[in-house]
């Protein structure tokens, strides 16, 4: 029953809202400069329609904190240079940033090896087991957003499976099933088995995305 009213609720959390987002035109990206009303607009975007607030800041690596998305300017420039057109560009750029954005939204930056549970997250696993499901919970979300978008999710999938720093480890999922987590965004309503298995149980964060 809790499987079902949490697809319940992430069908009204789909259906609801109109899933509009500010159009952008990337053929006005301009690479070795700054491009930042990007990033910002994508992010603002993101505030709008799901309703965590988020700062931005400007950094190495993309990072996600409490209440804070750090963007990777020049690793954003290398994997928007591998983009055949701009429609293109808009998917990462979208993807890597929600993404992020998911990660704070569903409090996963809140738990550690020493806090297992928090606001509504609960990892059953250990941290590295429940790591490599928040991964996959927020690869599928965003995926799911670039759908509502209309958005392509090839690039993303390239990039997953062109990038060694994307091919697994400890914590992280392998590219494949990264990929995996990308192409069941395609489906409707949500993965719950991402959501509710024997490594991580997420309840509250689920309803706190739904306002
Ligand atoms: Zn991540």
């Amino acid at each position: 029953m809790k499987l079902l009213g949490y697809g319940f609720l992430f069908a009204l959390f789909l259906l609801q809202k109109g899933f509009s987002a500010t159009p952008l035109d990337f053929s006005e990206y301009r690479f070795g400069q700054n491009n930042r009303r990007f990033f910002e607009t994508i992010i603002k975007d993101l505030m709008i329609e799901y309703g965590q607030p988020v700062t931005t800041s400007y950094g190495k690596d993309f990072q996600a904190k409490i209440d804070r998305i750090v963007v990777d300017e020049d690793k954003m420039e290398k994997y928007l240079k591998e983009t055949q057109n701009p429609k293109e560009q808009e998917a990462i750029a979208r993807f890597i940033l929600a993404h992020e954005y998911f990660h704070v939204a569903l409090k996963h930056v809140q738990t550690s090896d020493r806090v297992r549970s928090v606001d509504g997250v609960e990892i059953l696993g250990t941290f590295s087991e429940a790591r490599k499901q928040m991964e996959q919970q927020v690869d599928h979300l965003a995926a799911k957003y670039l759908h509502q978008l209309g958005l392509p999710t090839e690039p993303v999938q390239r990039l997953f499976l062109s990038h060694p720093e994307f091919h697994g480890g400890d914590s992280y999922p392998s590219a494949q099933e990264r990929v995996d987590s990308v192409l069941r965004g395609a489906r409707p309503g949500i993965e719950e088995s991402y959501f509710d298995n024997q490594f991580i149980k997420c309840t509250f964060a689920f309803r706190a995305l739904v306002r």
